[in-house]
């Protein structure tokens, strides 16, 4: 499928029509970001890798239940989608303590949580994605109280799911971010969104811890394309 006019172009991906109204092209490029874009680089074949990885686990989580945008992979780097009106709640689940928890609340990262954490953020890199809550969302008209609690079920779906099928894999799913978005070709339906991919998780070796996300790029731990490489095999397999 041809693409046609460019609808967006973020950190990471760009998004372009169709002869479809109501599908997307997803792009996915090399370029990286973290902190909010403040630091910058190129992780070289990542577009190719998470396309791949996210093709693979939109459809695992799809055929498991969940509803997903993902309608096909059609090239190395490029996705075919259902457009979306994208809800801006950033939906961070959390397992193992990473990251702005461990940081927010003064502890040292890897302890298992007793219980998974949800937590809301708002889409928003020029005010850092700051932390939110379900009655700001509710407030803003981000969205509304049974939208939110249709993502947060979805999202412990997704958890489950993507725990077991990474579990199996010796891998510890840390945390990750989803997106969701209303299809108006459906509705208004509530499907996830975006990617799932080692830019939007945290996926720690089990035993060793060792990182393969991109945790490897934020801190400078080198073999950074290994990491995304090693992630795509064991998807893929
Ligand atoms: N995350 C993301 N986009 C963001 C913020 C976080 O995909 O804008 C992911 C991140 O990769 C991690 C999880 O969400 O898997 C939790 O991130 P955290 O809040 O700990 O923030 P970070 O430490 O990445 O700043």
């Amino acid at each position: 499928m041809e693409h046609g006019k460019q609808v967006y172009e973020g950190k990471a991906k760009i998004i372009y029509e169709t002869d479809n109204p109501d599908y997307y092209i997803q792009f996915f490029k090399d370029d990286a970001s973290a902190f909010n874009a403040k630091k910058l680089g190129t992780i070289e074949s990542k577009g190719v890798f998470n396309n791949s990885i996210s093709s693979r686990l939109l459809q695992e989580v799809e055929r498991q239940g969940v509803p997903t945008h993902f309608v096909e992979k059609l090239s190395e780097r490029e996705m075919l989608v259902k457009k979306l009106d994208i809800i801006l709640v950033e939906v961070v689940l959390r397992n193992i303590i990473a990251g702005s928890l461990a940081k927010r609340m003064g502890v040292e990262e890897g302890a298992r949580l007793p219980n998974t954490i949800v937590d809301l953020h708002l889409k928003n890199d020029e005010l850092d994605d700051p932390l939110i809550n379900e009655d700001t969302a509710v407030a803003f008209g981000l969205a509304t109280r049974e939208e939110l609690a249709q993502m947060r079920e979805y999202a412990f779906k997704v958890n489950d799911i993507l725990t077991s099928f990474f579990s199996e894999r010796n891998i510890d799913l840390v945390d990750f971010k989803l997106e969701f978005g209303r299809c108006a070709a459906e509705g208004g339906k509530l499907l996830l969104g975006d990617e799932i991919t080692p830019d939007g998780c945290r996926f720690w070796e089990k035993g060793t811890g060792r990182k393969l996300d991109k945790d490897r790029f934020r801190r400078d731990l080198g073999q950074v394309e290994d990491a995304y490489a090693e992630v795509e095999k064991l998807v893929i397999e």
